[in-house]
């Protein structure tokens, strides 16, 4: 896959005053990228796009660079203790982002170029809990790979944590554009992990991401270079052939990681599932998809706030269960699976 360039960029005029705000205004005017100025990150008008495939489209290309303001992050429970706000969105197209329903109709990239300062507030949270360690995710509103290589975001992101005994970093991707972060000096303070799928399920729904086996040659490259590693696999689908697609995924893993990267190894599983409103963003996005979302053949799982969700039935959720752990536990005896959803 090339990488990411921009069609349109916006800037907030205070993001000059950084030095990334800078380098970044220079780099895209010399990469010919169109930049204007908005009055604030949060909205951004001057996006094209009469429907909403073609304006959920054009803001996958256009990038945003702005200042965050205010100083507190949002809590991440369980799985860490903050968000650590670096960027929004992706330029990728997955038929069932996660994102799809919190970044609106327009899911355009942000970026935020007060690094120092968002880490500034990192340091006091991690005084806060001393001598208890701190936990930072770092892409629980976007994929954070495809604008590192013009941001250089995760980087710095990864050494600050290497630096610092009480706080830990973690992200996802599925991306594999990790090259500039192989030689980060990352102490072991960030679990590097990668959403996976059998390669059937990426080719279908996750349009403009790398196939399985580079994401895979990318997590063996992450694993060489010694960084914790993990993987999310999900959506796991529940379709024809499903079991030989997924064993092929954790055989392709298997030979890419060395020994020494599998004991410190974590799998997250995440069945299919989908709300009703998740259901609408879809079809309107994608009127064609071909994702399984009949709802009288799932059951349905109560949430908060009214949001249920459709899973599968209980044998099927079953069946996956048992397939998955027991493949994992016999190819990755020492990885821990974190969770089964
Ligand atoms: Fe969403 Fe991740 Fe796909 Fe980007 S790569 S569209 S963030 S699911």
């Amino acid at each position: 896959m090339k990488p990411f360039v921009p069609k349109r960029a916006f800037f907030e005029p205070k993001a000059l005053e950084y030095p990334l705000g800078k380098e970044l205004y220079e780099k895209l005017q010399d990469m010919n990228v169109p930049v204007s100025f908005t009055g604030s990150h949060n909205r951004v008008t001057g996006i094209p796009g009469k429907t909403p495939q073609e304006a959920f489209r054009e803001a996958k290309r256009t990038m945003v660079v702005g200042v965050r303001k205010g100083t507190d992050f949002a809590s991440c429970k369980p799985s860490a203790h903050y968000q650590l706000p670096l960027n929004t969105s992706c330029p990728s197209m997955c038929e069932y982002c996660y994102l799809a329903t919190t970044l609106g109709k327009k899911p355009y990239l942000r970026v935020y170029v007060n690094i120092e300062e968002i880490f500034e507030q990192a340091e006091t949270y991690m005084r806060e809990r001393a001598p208890e360690i701190t936990w930072f995710e770092g892409a629980a509103t976007s994929d954070p790979i495809p604008t590192e290589y013009l941001t250089g975001l995760l980087l710095k992101t990864i050494e600050f944590f290497g630096s610092h005994k009480l706080g830990r970093f973690r992200f996802v991707t599925k991306h594999d554009k990790i090259e500039p972060l192989l030689s980060a000096r990352h102490n072991g303070h960030t679990r590097f992990r990668f959403s996976l799928n059998a390669a059937a399920v990426i080719e279908k729904y996750e349009h403009a991401t790398p196939s399985m086996a580079e994401r895979v040659a990318a997590a063996g490259k992450v694993a060489q270079a010694g960084y914790p590693l993990g993987f999310i696999i999900a959506p796991i689908f529940y379709f024809p052939g499903w079991q030989e697609e997924y064993a092929s995924l954790l055989e392709a893993l298997d030979a890419q990681l060395p020994d020494d990267a599998r004991a410190d190894l974590t799998f997250e599983l995440i069945s299919h599932r989908f709300t009703k409103r998740a259901k609408n963003n879809i079809l309107d996005l994608f009127p064609e998809t071909t994702l399984p979302m009949e709802e009288s053949e799932r059951k349905y799982k109560y949430g908060q706030f009214g949001y249920g969700k459709y899973i599968y039935q209980p044998e099927v959720m079953a069946e996956i269960k048992v397939f998955m752990e027991g493949k994992l536990s016999a190819m990755f005896p020492q990885a821990k699976v974190e969770y089964f959803v």
